[in-house]
């Protein structure tokens, strides 16, 4: 655990967030910011600065693909994008951003430019997408 590491917070369960999946060693939740409806964050619970420094990549990017399935599938995305940037918040996070028939988001999606939803929203989305394990 690092000091003052928002999502360090949240895997420990100190800050609250909106689940869709959790196991021992991975969380993934909505960003409270959303560029998206859906826009979730994939992150180990261990801290870590970059996606890259992740030792075991196969398990962190399988869990960011099922999660990128189930929004195809259940709210439903057009399609998923997986973006690792990484200058917010200094905790490894795998963005799945899901994109639906105009959206107006055009090309690279636009962090500076967010949406917003209601909590009761926030929750009915992390619902619909929510993965038990
Ligand atoms: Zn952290």
């Amino acid at each position: 655990m690092v000091e003052n590491c928002i999502f360090c917070k949240i895997a420990k369960g100190e800050i609250p967030c909106n689940k869709i999946y959790e196991d021992n060693e991975y969380l993934a939740f909505l960003d409270i910011n959303p560029v998206n409806k859906g826009h979730t964050l994939v992150i180990p619970k261990k801290h870590f600065r970059w996606v890259y420094d992740v030792p075991e990549q196969g398990k962190y990017w399988t869990i960011a693909q099922k999660i990128s399935q189930e929004m195809v599938k259940k709210i439903p995305a057009m399609f998923v994008h997986a973006v690792t940037w990484g200058e917010e918040v200094h905790h490894a996070h795998i963005h799945l951003i899901p994109r639906y028939e105009d959206d107006g988001i055009i090309g690279f999606p636009d962090f500076k430019n967010k949406k917003t939803f209601s909590q009761e929203e926030m929750k009915e989305i992390a619902e619909q997408i929510g993965m038990k394990k």
